[in-house]
């Protein structure tokens, strides 16, 4: 196993992953809100967090990956009010919409992804407990809220005091939106009282009908699903406050133990300088980028290219750049399988399965070093461009061939490019002496109208695999 380091949030330093459970790292997401097409700018956090799997993978660790759908908030059912459906309706359709759009960037399905709605007693049996301690109390319109003042950490991981804000509570200030609010430090719903806008959505509760609030479903999963396996926890960098660290505050105050070590967060994408809107019309969606013209690969390669905490700025000219990038990966991987005498497919299987899980990189050493110290795609990529710049295949004997290739793919492996979406031009090859003899001959038959012989040179070229274009005043040759 090496070592995989990454940026904690909560400590503000990189540090090597140590699991709690030998070589398991338990690895949660918080996952989109199905209620519309996720947008590039949500595929720019699910691909860091699936480069963030791979590179653990290849470093030989098992990582358990969990990713929520929060299928009920306000956004969820304004929308299934807005189109007159049921909200399982609604939310149905758009995390169909959703795995469609992971699988063709190639994004690894997390082994277990559970809906906010399915776990409502978990929810409410926290809310109890929280109650029970003195964390909680109930608002008179049975309404639950978190006592923000009864956790001396909190604001841990956001350093918010540093901001110097006050804490409010709920009946002075009530915060019972599930949308973010960055600069109130309020006392947080965690039960929602029934309201007439929620129509039929509510479930029962010992505080009356209601929902729970969207900080809650995270808390809740993640200790059911990784109790024991409690080690990465991601989201996008506007998720730090309050949603994680009100998740924080909840676990922790419920449970009496650190929920969470290690707490790591996307910087957010922006599109042509700016946030992304659909009234300027540059929101764009996987489905938006492909009519375009380009394959999700390139999209993959433009959103991931960047360093995964820095702000990257997303333009249509960057998929140039990065289907040019794509297609000198391509090349390579097509030539030095050939030479080692393995597929593509295969080989990365095996590399999935942990097959391939040893220190042994080769001149690819710098590029894993880069991609295993808080992801540093840039350098890596660069650096795997110098190793294909100076690698003269012809010379490699089959076992060197084998060893480059093994390393170069698990490095694709870990990117996640899927190389067979990358379309190549095929490159003008100038035809052998003896094909522009034939092709010549063929040329002064035609000009001397001697239509029989001109077909049978044309027949000739064919059969050997050339084929004659003719123009005005000449004709060009091209491979078959
Ligand atoms: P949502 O569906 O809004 O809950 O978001 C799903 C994920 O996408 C969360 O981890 C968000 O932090 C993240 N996210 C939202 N907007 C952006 C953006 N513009 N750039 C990067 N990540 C984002
Ligand atoms: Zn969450």
């Amino acid at each position: 196993m090496s070592e995989v380091i990454f940026h904690n949030t909560l400590t503000r330093k990189t540090e090597a992953i140590q699991p709690r459970d030998g070589n398991l790292v338990g690895m949660y997401c918080c996952g989109p809100t199905v209620y519309d097409h996720a947008h590039i700018g949500n595929f720019r956090t699910f691909l860091s967090q699936d480069v963030m799997r791979r590179t653990l993978q290849v470093a030989g660790y098992k990582v358990l990956h969990v990713r929520n759908l929060t299928d009920v908030d306000d956004k969820t059912i304004k929308r299934s009010r807005d189109e007159g459906k049921p909200l399982a309706t609604v939310t149905e359709h758009w995390t169909r919409v959703f795995h469609e759009d992971c699988a063709r960037l190639n994004l690894l399905p997390p082994q277990i992804e559970p809906k906010a709605t399915d776990h409502i007693q978990e929810q409410i049996d926290m809310i109890k407990s929280l109650l029970e301690k003195g964390h909680a109390y109930a608002t008179p319109d049975g309404s639950v809220y978190f006592r923000v003042s009864s956790f001396d950490e909190y604001g841990k991981l956001s350093r918010i005091a540093d901001r110097e804000l006050t804490t409010t509570a709920a009946d002075a200030s009530p915060n019972d939106s599930d949308e973010y609010d960055r600069d109130s430090m309020a006392d947080f719903v965690m039960w929602k009282s029934r309201k007439e806008e929620d129509g039929d959505v509510y479930w029962d509760s010992p505080w009356g009908e209601g929902r729970p609030g969207w900080h809650l479903e995270c808390s809740a999963m993640a200790m059911k699903y990784l109790g024991k396996n409690l080690d990465i926890h991601s989201g996008g960098e506007d998720l730090v406050f309050p949603h994680h660290e009100n998740e924080i505050a909840q676990s922790e105050c419920c449970c009496d133990t650190e929920f969470f070590r290690y707490w790591i967060h996307c910087a957010h994408l922006l599109v042509d300088g700016g946030k992304m809107s659909k009234s300027l019309g540059n929101f764009y969606t996987v489905d938006a980028i492909e009519e375009k013209g380009f394959a999700p690969v390139t999209l993959r390669y433009a959103l991931t290219a960047g360093a995964y905490r820095q702000t990257i700025n997303f333009t249509l000219d960057s998929l140039h750049a990065a289907q040019s990038a794509l297609a000198r990966l391509r090349r390579f991987s097509d030539a030095i399988l050939a030479a080692a005498g393995l597929k593509r497919a295969a080989l990365l299987k095996a590399i999935d399965k942990g097959k391939h899980v040893d220190d042994e990189w080769g001149p690819f050493a710098p590029s894993w070093k880069s991609l295993s110290n808080d992801l540093n795609i840039p350098g890596a990529l660069g650096s795997i461009f110098t190793v294909l710049k100076e690698t003269d295949i012809s010379n490699l004997d089959p076992a060197q061939a084998s060893a480059i290739a093994i390393s170069f793919h698990k490095l694709i492996f870990a990117l996640g490019y899927n190389l067979d979406q990358v379309i190549l031009e095929k490159p003008k090859v100038e035809a052998p002496e003896e094909i522009q003899a034939l092709a010549q001959q063929r040329w002064e038959a035609k000009q001397a109208k001697d239509w029989a012989a001109a077909d049978q040179f044309r027949d000739e070229l064919l059969a050997k695999g050339w084929k004659i274009l003719d123009s005005k005043d000449g004709y060009t040759i091209d491979q078959i």
